[in-house]
């Protein structure tokens, strides 16, 4: 083989590999925003302030983080990527990694009360402020979220017998 075929040979490898990686490195990015037009993926409220947001794979956003897990509660599989976006920084993160606080004066788009840090201790500072709880992971989050679902239709049904 002459060293110019290995040569073209060589930048088309390259070409490939650039070109894959450029595709999975998409498809691992947060949906872009566009506070005009987005609405939220389970509720179908416009969007309007992104400190609240959350995504999960493709371009679903949610206006809320309860929103989104309420829809996480209704997949089958566990999706590959989930973000939230940071309380106070106005950045995304992956929701897996980050931190929450959960206190109902947060005001949230739908009252869910919780919002995400990027870190433990600025959950707990945020917590302390608003009187609400820290959870240092997602699944303190999740399991939070189930035990206050369960306790509001445990009240609902109380209302009714
Ligand atoms: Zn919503």
């Amino acid at each position: 083989m002459n060293a110019r075929i290995f040569s073209g040979i060589l930048l088309l490898i390259l070409c490939c590999g650039i070109s894959f990686s450029g595709c999975f490195w998409q498809s691992v990015l947060p949906p872009k925003l566009d506070l005009n037009k987005s609405e939220c993926g389970r509720c179908r409220m416009s969007i309007l302030e992104s400190r609240y947001i959350a995504a999960i794979d493709g371009p679903i956003l949610f206006d809320d983080i309860g929103c989104m897990l309420f829809a996480l509660e209704d997949h089958k599989e566990s999706p590959a990527h989930i973000w939230v976006c940071d309380y106070q920084k106005n950045i995304w993160l992956d929701a897996r990694t980050a931190a929450y606080v959960y206190a109902p004066m947060l005001g949230t788009p739908m009252n869910s009360g919780y919002v995400a840090l990027s870190d433990s201790i600025a959950a707990v500072n945020l917590a302390s402020y608003v009187h609400g709880v820290a959870y240092a992971s997602w699944d303190e989050l999740v399991l939070s979220f189930r035990l206050r679902t369960i306790e509001f239709i445990a009240n609902r049904l109380r209302v009714y017998f």
